[in-house]
């Protein structure tokens, strides 16, 4: 593989805090990374943002400005582990798909495709930046606008269930998921 979009949960990046950032856990995830860095692979990154805040997470307000909050979450992710990733040596980019000042680049394929071809990492922070979205719809996306050859989930759980398995402990897992179930089900 020569191209990978990796993605990563917010909860990924706390350690047993399950909230913010540890910064141990960070640092091994970058020495991974940087680990097929050196081997040639381009890594693009997309991070969630449930350490901080799911549009979910409020009933109350407005679901737009709570999924907008939980985009701004992604973008405090991606800022902080690029940060990590510099001090074990890689280069970076974080790329938005809104304008947010200084801080990041409007993400464009040509330029995200670039920067990997030169070796930098990138991290495409601010979801789709549309509501009533996911991080999992942003990496689906990214990796097939950039061409990725695979997409790594670091995710909480090892599959796809008909309910949650942390809630329900007969949770069952489907080995096989074909559209059609879903569709018809
Ligand atoms: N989000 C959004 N649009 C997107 C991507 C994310 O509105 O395209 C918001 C949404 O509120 C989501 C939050 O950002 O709950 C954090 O993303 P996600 O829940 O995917 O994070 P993860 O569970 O992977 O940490």
């Amino acid at each position: 593989m020569n191209r990978v979009l990796l993605k990563l949960s917010g909860e990924a990046l706390a350690g047993d805090k399950k909230t913010g950032f540890d910064e141990e856990t960070c640092v091994a995830v970058a020495k991974q990374v940087k680990a097929i860095v050196d081997k040639g692979v381009q890594v693009a990154i997309v991070i969630g943002g449930g350490n901080f805040w799911r549009g979910r997470t409020s009933n109350k307000i407005d679901r737009p400005k709570a999924d907008g909050i939980g985009m701004l979450a992604t973008i405090m992710n991606c800022m902080y582990v690029s940060e990590i990733f510099r001090t074990e040596g890689m280069d970076t980019n974080v790329y938005t798909p809104f304008l947010c000042g200084t801080w990041t680049k409007l993400f464009s394929k040509d330029e995200a495709v670039a920067d990997l071809n030169g070796g930098k990492v990138v991290f495409f922070a601010g979801g789709t930046g549309h509501p009533y979205f996911s991080t999992d719809m942003t990496m689906v996306l990214r990796a097939i606008e950039i061409e990725a050859d695979c997409i790594l989930g670091a995710k909480a759980i090892d599959g796809v269930y008909d309910s949650d398995p942390a809630v329900n402990p007969n949770a069952k897992k489907y080995d096989e998921l074909p559209i059609s179930k879903i569709v018809d089900d």
